[in-house]
């Protein structure tokens, strides 16, 4: 399936709740959902109540605009997930923070998903020392994911240096200077700050 390229706006204001698409901007009140909290379309203010299926397929939604996945590979992570050990649904959302793309905005190296997708693409990372550009590669506990040295002077770089807060997921150990930062443990539920019930997705796909 093709990805979404039309306004990622519409898909926070569908979902009804920040999927924080757009970097800087989800945190001003320019945020359309701040600015127009409904669903968008001629009847997206006149919301019906959602089957069982609906709340289901939502959630699963709510999921893959959040980490920017087409459903094919949301497919193949549930399928990796309920085969690992532990709580499927669990294990399907550590997958996905597992992703590079995931994980370098997640260092903060970038200011959205999208950035960090486009950044690694162009092949601005190193992981363990060797050039990556495949925003899907899933990283593991001890990779260390680096700024390529020809990449450091680029302008867009510098200002997220210079905009970095400081503070990353606990289970990243990240040094801004350096532009540099590893994977010191997988994500456990509580890293992932993601409202969702996953436990409906597992249900959807299970059926
Ligand atoms: Fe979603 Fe960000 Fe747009 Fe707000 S500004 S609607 S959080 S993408």
């Amino acid at each position: 399936m093709a990805r979404y390229t039309g306004p990622v706006c519409r898909l926070c204001r569908r979902e009804g709740q920040k999927l924080f698409l757009k970097g800087d901007r989800c945190y001003t009140d320019k945020c359309s959902v701040a600015k127009r909290n409904f669903a968008p379309g001629q009847h997206g203010q006149s919301r019906k109540k959602l089957t069982e299926y609906g709340m289901q397929l939502r959630e699963k939604q709510k999921v893959r605009r959040f980490y920017g996945i087409s459903e094919s590979q949301m497919i193949k992570y549930f399928a990796m997930a309920d085969k690992m050990k532990g709580i499927t649904g669990e294990n399907l959302l550590r997958i996905l923070e597992l992703r590079l793309d995931n994980v370098v905005y997640r260092m903060g190296f970038a200011s959205s998903r999208a950035e960090a997708r486009q950044l690694v693409t162009h092949g601005h990372f190193l992981v363990n020392g060797a050039k990556v550009d495949i925003p899907s590669l899933l990283t593991k506990v001890g990779d260390v994911i680096e700024v390529k040295e020809k990449s450091r002077n680029s302008d867009k770089l510098k200002e997220l240096v210079e905009n970095h807060s400081g503070n990353t997921a606990r289970w990243l150990d990240v040094n801004v200077e350096q532009l540099k930062g590893s994977i010191v443990a997988e994500p456990a539920r509580e890293d992932i700050d993601i409202p969702v019930e996953e436990h409906l997705i597992v249900e959807l796909y299970s059926k």
